[in-house]
């Protein structure tokens, strides 16, 4: 067998053995007094909207269409669809034929590090990432370099960047708003990078891309923009989905968006489509490609996490803890009161409150709470953050 895919089969996670001791703990205790916070599963339901395509599609003449193969890179409405919109809300050129449809964000990031990527590439990113982004960088047959973020705001800190990149250097991966910071990047990052890559780009000889990955992009709170970045950088390849948007994640939607403002987007978006076949993502789901098709634009109830937000946040500062403002998606990262996170996430267990240490977010001393619960999960588990606290001395 293939020792590396045994490696990461077997290799323990994290975040499943808090939701099993959750189980657990929810038998002894009753569920309403285990808190947790470990999973960026949307608690919100789906717009209506979704459930009534979903029902108009299925009373439709024609099951075998709806449920038979689509063509590889997608359906062409929904494609249209997508590209449509894409153009009318961030005033970019996009067209059905850069757009790849995928099994949501993790498919479009392995498609798209494939599709760039040559053995002994080097991918840059920003810590902290997504844990799932150095695995898929070395699928692609790449070393991930995850570079620490200034730790007061965690934004990207340039001059690391700029000491990072190196003939090496095939992609830069970024992710706003972040999981698990929830920091969003503004417009003047967003420059300072164009201006950054496409300098060394040109000083290289190469395109160094830009990979975003947005499955967040519409989860942000008090009017914050979040940058469309095919409009700062040419070369840009969007991982879209709307496992988030739409409370989706089990449905295993979304798209890649390759920007026809690249330099040989028509090659690049044929590698896409080589990747996509080599991996065996090809077609994704056919109903809710048809599905989103009809739901562009719309997203769930985002001020349920805004609320939640809030309501977490001035708690968890007036008892002591301290954390950097997220601006969107539905993660707290907060500071340790240890050291050792792990050592806060077993304490933080004795209040019955599940929590996930930073480190495999590549950010030691932090814990990332994710607060997409309802809001009376929120308000129950209050107490016993402040207990936490208390337990300090904070
Ligand atoms: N990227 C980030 C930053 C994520 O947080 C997630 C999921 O939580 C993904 C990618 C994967 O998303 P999907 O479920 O759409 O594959």
């Amino acid at each position: 067998m293939n020792r590396r895919m045994y490696g990461l089969g077997s290799k323990r996670s994290v975040i499943r053995e808090i939701f099993e001791f959750g189980k657990q703990r929810a038998a002894e205790v009753g569920a309403e007094n285990v808190y947790d916070f470990s999973l960026g599963n949307p608690s919100v339901a789906p717009p209506q909207a979704v459930e009534d395509a979903i029902e108009e599609l299925l009373r439709g003449k024609d099951m075998t269409a709806l449920h038979g193969y689509t063509s590889a890179p997608g359906d062409l409405a929904t494609r249209e669809a997508i590209a449509g919109h894409i153009c009318k809300s961030f005033g970019v050129p996009a067209d059905a034929a850069h757009i790849y449809m995928t099994c949501g964000a993790a498919a479009s990031l392995t498609i798209s590090l494939s599709a760039i990527c040559n053995a002994g590439d080097e991918v840059i990113t920003f810590a902290p990432y997504f844990t799932e982004y150095k695995v898929f960088a070395e699928t692609a047959g790449a070393s991930l370099i995850a570079l620490p973020s200034d730790p007061d705001t965690f934004q990207i800190d340039f001059s690391a960047l700029e000491g990072a990149i190196s003939p090496k250097t095939a992609a830069v991966l970024v992710n706003s708003p972040n999981n698990p910071s929830g920091v969003v990047y503004g417009r003047e990052t967003v420059e300072k990078l164009a201006a950054l890559l496409a300098e060394k780009s040109a000083e290289y000889g190469h395109t160094i891309y830009l990979i975003s990955d947005e499955p967040y992009r519409e989860l942000v709170y008090g009017g914050v923009e979040v940058p469309y970045l095919p409009a700062y950088y040419k070369d840009t390849l969007v991982c879209y989905s709307y496992s988030k948007s739409l409370s989706l994640p089990g449905e295993r939607i979304g798209y890649i968006f390759v920007s026809p403002q690249a330099k040989d987007a028509e090659e690049l978006y044929l590698a896409v489509c080589g990747a996509g076949r080599a991996l065996g993502y090809v077609c994704a789901p056919s109903l809710f490609q048809k599905v989103i098709a009809r739901c562009q634009g719309m997203t769930s109830d985002v001020s349920v996490y805004e609320k939640n937000r809030n309501t977490l946040l001035s708690a968890l500062t007036s008892y002591g803890f301290k954390c950097v403002r997220p601006d969107g998606a539905f993660y707290l990262f907060v500071r340790s009161p240890e050291p050792d996170a792990n050592a806060f996430c077993e304490r933080a267990k004795q209040y019955d409150l599940l929590l996930v240490p930073g480190d495999d977010f590549g950010c030691k001393g932090y814990v990332r709470i994710a607060y997409c619960v309802s809001p009376a999960m929120i308000a129950r588990s209050l107490p016993a953050f402040e207990k936490l606290a208390k337990s300090y001395g904070l």
